[in-house]
C-alpha cells in the first residue's frame, strides 16, 4: 500500500516524485497526489527523503 500523506503538510517539493521508482506520485496544484498507488513497492524511499516529514508507510 503506497505511504499516506498528509496533504496539508506537503509543500510540493516534488521529491517524492523525484525519488520513487514505481512512479506513485505527481505533483498537482503545489501538492503531491499518487496518481498510480497500486504500483508502490513500499521501499520507503519517499517516507525516507519528504523534507517536511508527510509520509507514512503502516
Ligand atoms: S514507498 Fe517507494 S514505491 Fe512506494 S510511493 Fe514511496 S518511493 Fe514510491
Ligand atoms: S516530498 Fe513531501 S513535501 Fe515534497 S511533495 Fe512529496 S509529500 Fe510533499
Amino acid at each position: 500500500m503506497a505511504p499516506r500523506i498528509d496533504v496539508d503538510c506537503c509543500i510540493g517539493c516534488g521529491t517524492c516524485a523525484d525519488v520513487c521508482p514505481a512512479g506513485v506520485w505527481e505533483i498537482q496544484d503545489d501538492k503531491a497526489v499518487q496518481v498510480n498507488p497500486e504500483a508502490c513497492i513500499e521501499c520507503g524511499a519517499c517516507v525516507d527523503n519528504c523534507p517536511v516529514a508527510c509520509l507514512s508507510l503502516e
